[in-house]
């Protein structure tokens, strides 16, 4: 009789912690502060980490700030307080959400940098990204394949843009194009009219389409006159579309004055729509679907106290350490692929780009 008892009480215990084990593994908060709500990638990256969350068992908070870096950092205070076991964050300002990060490392809360590198500091566990190196090789590529510059072309004029310098990424962006379009410019073969080359002056801050409008304008106005311009490197749809109407505005797009080949980034679907139109040369898609899993697998393994998932543990020094790294692969998407890769992919459907 009391050996039953004791037996019932053990398996009464092991129910129990199991059950107490369940709820700890998959009702936890995870906190996800994303930079903006303006580009259409941020949509589709909240959505699909709220969703493979959510899919795991996890409650989730995310928040958008509008590029905003105090909005962002009562965000992550919020999510702190609120008890989020795990936070997501694609920081605005790579370097400023440090203080905050050290509150999260006081109550053992790990910190998964999303996209963006959360730079200048230790309280920052993992990183799952894209390989932004490789993104501004195929934005170069896009370039050198279009005007023929591996079949002797040019010399042809080419103008650079590059993202907010804040952004870890811009720098990893503008060093893979660079790469690709260098040796053509030290050979004469891209001539940049402005000699505007250096990563400070060519530089948008915050990602601002207006600005590298405005900076287009002048341009050219100062440059291009008596010339055409044949090339700009755009480093994401944003920005392309502040240059494509800055170009527009001055004749470009007509049958006498076609466009210059443009880049871009991100496969935002009014960029896509502008690709198909002929305006934009290029994008590079960033499958958020994948890159939203490998964040919610990281959560999932820090949260059950399993290996997490990494394939890069060189590449991304924050300034303070090494981040141990998931990278995804980028896609270069152009009018002969597009359909394949984003609309038979499922990742949109086509009258979203029609
Ligand atoms: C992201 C790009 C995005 C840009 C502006 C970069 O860090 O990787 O996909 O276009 O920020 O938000």
């Amino acid at each position: 009789m009391k050996m039953r008892k004791t037996l019932t009480t053990t398996l009464a215990t092991i129910a129990l912690a199991t059950i107490a084990h369940c709820t700890y593994a998959a009702g936890e908060l995870i906190g996800i502060a994303l930079p903006n709500k303006t580009e259409a990638r941020w949509i589709m990256d909240g959505n699909n980490i709220v969703n493979n969350l959510k899919s795991k068992g996890y409650k989730t908070d995310l928040q958008y700030s509008t590029y905003d870096v105090p909005t962002q950092i009562s965000q992550i205070e919020n999510m702190i307080t609120a008890g989020a076991k795990v936070l997501i964050i694609s920081p605005v300002d790579g370097a400023t959400v440090s203080n905050v990060l050290k509150k999260a490392k006081q109550k053992g809360i790990k910190v998964i940098s999303y996209d963006k590198l959360i730079m200048k500091t230790n309280d920052v566990d993992y990183y799952a990204t894209f390989d932004n190196y490789q993104v501004g090789v195929l934005q170069g590529t896009s370039i050198v394949n279009k005007l023929g510059l591996n079949t002797g072309k040019g010399p042809f004029n080419i103008e650079l843009f590059a993202g907010s310098l804040d952004d870890n990424n811009a720098h990893m962006f503008n060093a893979g194009a660079m790469s690709v379009l260098n040796p053509y410019i030290s050979k004469g073969k891209l001539v940049v009219r402005s000699k505007q080359t250096a990563l400070s002056k060519v530089a948008t801050l915050r990602w601002e389409g207006a600005t590298a409008q405005a900076r287009m304008d002048n341009l050219l106005s100062a440059f291009y006159g008596g010339y055409r311009l044949d090339a700009v490197l755009a480093p994401n749809d944003n920005l392309a579309t502040g240059i494509i109407s800055s170009l527009k505005g001055v004749g470009y797009g007509r049958a006498n004055k076609p466009m210059p080949v443009i880049t871009g980034q991100d496969a935002q679907p009014a960029n896509v729509k502008a690709i198909i139109r002929g305006d934009q040369t290029s994008t590079v898609f960033k499958d958020t679907r994948l890159l939203a899993s490998a964040a919610a697998e990281m959560v999932d393994a820090i949260v059950k106290g399993k290996t997490v998932p990494v394939n890069n543990t060189t590449s991304y020094n924050n300034a303070s350490k090494i981040v141990a790294t998931y990278l995804v692969k980028p896609t270069l998407v152009d009018k002969n692929n597009w359909d394949a890769v984003l609309i038979k992919s499922g990742y949109y459907k086509a009258n979203q780009v029609k």
